[in-house]
């Protein structure tokens, strides 16, 4: 049956269209030599461009004297374009958390979040613009999907933390990102490719990539089981998040829908998998809500399931959304809960919630045209 058309004017007309423009960050460093060679230049221009963009954090063409000034600007208009723009900056703890909107070429919106601690630097990246997996108690989960963010995208959030760090713009002194975490907005299994490109260019060492260590690099997953294994196979040492949040289908149907397809003994399995494949412990995500997924017995059932695996819990506090009838538990039941999975020999801490007085905390991004 033909769909009916809609009328000529109220097509929509948002953000998700088209492609970014590419980008060094997409690239691998074969995929530079053959675009910059492309440009009629000669190949190891790419490098340089590489040395420029990961090594010196800079994509600036006037600082790149060692590039003829004839061909600065060809080069990086075709390969450094802008991508994202800072729309808006915020910042607690002192200086110390900094979440930084970003409007695309398209006018998407993504939110990143730079965290400083005394002994490591995180990055909180989104990998799409708002997300397609509807969990009800996260923010980004109500915005729906607007579309996938490429590798450069992501990676140019990282780059951002980065050069932020090195000019000292940190309270702290200079220094760099250490850490990059996927739990910013989005699902990154559901953009799997960029994903893994953008982890490549994260963790390749400079000045091909950032140089940061494939171990500090987190990506967190609702539970796409084929995406598990397939990320699985990939010969990388980045740690797996599960977002769990309950032990028992019936519950977790409704707090992780696409629990429907996937059941929580197939997303674990496909954890273990992981697990066996790179021999790290998968982090396993579990915001503690208050009278729904919090009670004695679902800790108990949480260990069952856990006791005698590569896994480490990390309960969070629920950060409860606007709207949202679920708020965080209380002290004394979580700490039960915590006490009960510790007793079976669960290795379990409990998530720091930072930038919630900003909306930069886990599960809070929700870039929206009204923040803007
Ligand atoms: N899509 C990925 C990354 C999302 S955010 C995933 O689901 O894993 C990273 C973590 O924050 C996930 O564990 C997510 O379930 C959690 N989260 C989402 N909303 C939250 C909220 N309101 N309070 C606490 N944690 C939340």
């Amino acid at each position: 049956m033909a769909s009916p058309a809609l009328p000529i004017g109220l097509a929509p007309v948002r953000p998700g269209r088209a492609r970014p423009p590419r980008h060094l960050a997409d690239l691998d460093p074969a995929a530079r030599r053959a675009a910059v060679t492309e440009l009629g230049q000669p190949s190891f221009r790419a490098d340089q461009l590489a040395r420029h963009y990961f090594g010196r954090l800079t994509d600036d063409p006037a600082q790149m004297t060692d590039l003829p000034a004839a061909d600065r600007a060809a080069l990086t208009a075709a390969l450094l374009p802008p991508l994202l723009t800072a729309q808006r900056e915020q910042s607690c703890d002192g200086g110390t958390t900094r979440k930084t909107l970003w409007r695309a070429f398209d006018g998407a919106l993504v939110e990143s979040v730079l965290m400083r601690y005394p002994d490591r630097v995180t990055m909180c990246v989104s990998s799409q613009a708002g997300c397609g997996m509807a969990c009800p108690f996260c923010a980004t989960g109500q915005l729906g999907l607007t579309r996938n963010l490429s590798a450069a995208e992501i990676v140019h959030q990282v780059f951002a933390g980065a050069r932020a760090m090195a000019a000292g713009l940190v309270p702290g002194g200079s220094g760099r990102v250490s850490n990059v975490v996927f739990m910013g907005m989005g699902e990154p299994l559901a953009n799997y490719t960029s994903v893994l490109a953008a982890v490549r260019r994260i963790t390749d060492p400079a000045p091909a990539g950032l140089g940061i260590s494939q171990r500090s690099v987190t990506v967190s997953t609702v539970g796409l089981v084929p995406a598990i294994n397939r990320l699985a196979a990939e010969g990388l040492s980045v740690r797996l998040a599960v977002s769990l949040h309950a032990p028992d289908d019936l519950l977790r149907d409704e707090l992780v829908p696409v629990n429907r397809r996937w059941k929580v003994t197939e997303v674990l399995d496909a954890a273990w998998g992981y697990a066996a494949a790179t021999g790290r412990r998968v982090s396993i995500e579990y915001a503690m809500i208050r009278d729904v997924n919090d009670q004695a017995w679902r800790a108990d059932a949480l260990a069952a399931l856990l006791a005698g695996r590569l896994a480490h819990v990390n309960l969070i506090p629920l950060n409860p959304t606007p709207g949202s009838r679920w708020t965080a538990s209380d002290p004394g039941v979580a700490a039960e809960f915590l006490a009960r999975l510790a007793a079976r020999g669960i290795p379990v801490t409990v998530r720091d919630t930072r930038g919630t007085q900003i909306d930069g905390a886990c599960g809070q991004l929700a870039a929206t045209t009204e923040q803007a």
